[in-house]
């Protein structure tokens, strides 16, 4: 897991950079902290236990990325290619994913929450006991996923498709749906609404 280790600026409650004593935001030169966290992104190795939040990224192929206990939260996203990557228990909530390809990707227990989705792709994903709730996703696919124990309570999805999908445990509770389609999958095992 990473370190809980907190900003050393006065007042600031944000987790420090990965090997440095400030957060993103109140760092020297965040321009160089940003590339060097692109760079390591990019050599496809075992990234485990990495933070760096509120960072800016955009056209990179993360495809095939090993992404352990990671802290990406507050990020921006755009133009990633994340396709075959393995993310188990990272932390990307309250982030804004653009464009960004998320093929074949396996997700376990990882956190999107309270992220927002624009034109984003899932498909043929796992993406097991993972947080979506509170997300917004407009022009997203998720087509011919495995999203058991996934949650998505709380959402705001518009003209989002979770066609031929494994929706067993999912969660729907208090999403709103607007041209959403659940083709071929097994809605009647996601969870629409709480027994009270
Ligand atoms: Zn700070």
């Amino acid at each position: 897991m990473f370190d809980f280790i907190r900003c050393s600026h006065p007042g600031c409650n944000e987790f420090a950079v990965t090997k440095y004593t400030t957060c993103f935001q109140h760092a020297e030169n965040p321009e160089s902290l940003q590339q060097e966290a692109a760079a390591k992104l990019l050599e496809k190795g075992i990234v485990g236990s990495y933070c760096l939040t509120h960072g800016e990224f955009s056209n990179l192929d993360l495809s095939k990325s090993s992404l352990y206990a990671c802290k990406f939260s507050h990020g921006t996203f755009q133009d990633i290619d994340f396709s075959d990557s393995y993310i188990q228990l990272c932390f990307f909530e309250f982030s804004t994913f653009i464009n960004c390809t998320f093929h074949e990707v396996t997700s376990k227990y990882s956190v999107f929450a309270g992220s927002e989705f624009r034109e984003c792709s899932f498909t043929g994903s796992d993406i097991l006991h993972s947080n979506f709730s509170g997300i917004t996703a407009s022009h997203t696919v998720f087509d011919d996923s495995d999203l058991y124990y996934t949650n998505f309570s709380s959402s705001k999805l518009s003209h989002v498709s979770f066609k031929d999908c494994n929706l067993k445990k999912a969660d729907f509770y208090l999403s709103e749906r607007q041209e959403v389609s659940f083709k071929y999958s097994n809605f009647e095992e996601a969870l629409f609404f709480r027994e009270n």
